[in-house]
């Protein structure tokens, strides 16, 4: 086992699923310094995380939430070139984005399907020629003309043969 293998197998030994492949990763890491230290800050970082709290929600957050919208609800409604002016002022252009992207797309779309329609061949539907046409039916007729032959063949035969009488 080489360090690079044992390094990707190291996840597996530090959250301890059984695999025949720690026992040899263990090996080499009794062997290698730089994966035991790998190792190592591995544990490290892992029992780090351990002891990290998540920080609590303060309790309050839903009625400071509730009180801010309120606030802006029953703020008086900015006029039109106001709001088009804050607009253009703190604009960075990211709302505009979305639009500028199905803009360019339908371009694609438009643009590209139609190029693609009008340079790539387009098969025409055969035509088939007179002597085609003539065999094809000769075919879907051979089924019958066969039965009519052999109906033939069977009168032809019993007319052959003279009467038993
Ligand atoms: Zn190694």
């Amino acid at each position: 086992m080489n360090c690079k293998i044992c390094q990707a197998a190291l996840p597996d030994l530090l959250l301890g699923s059984a695999a025949s492949a720690n026992a040899a990763a263990r090996a080499h890491i009794a062997t290698c310094a730089v994966c035991a230290r790998e190792l190592a800050s591995l544990q490290a970082t892992l029992s780090l995380l351990d002891t990290w709290q998540a920080p609590a929600v303060s309790p309050y957050f839903d009625q400071k939430l509730a009180v801010r919208l309120r606030e802006l609800q029953s703020a008086p409604p900015a006029g039109w070139v106001e709001r088009l002016r804050t607009r253009l002022l703190l604009n960075t252009n990211r709302q505009f984005r979305p639009a500028l992207v199905g803009a360019m797309a339908l371009l694609l779309v438009v643009g590209g399907g139609s190029f693609g329609i009008a340079t790539f061949p387009h098969p025409q539907p055969v035509q088939a020629s007179a002597a085609v046409i003539d065999l094809q039916l000769l075919d879907k007729n051979e089924q019958p003309l066969q039965q009519m032959d052999e109906l033939l063949q069977q009168n032809a035969s019993t007319d052959n043969t003279p009467p038993q009488s």
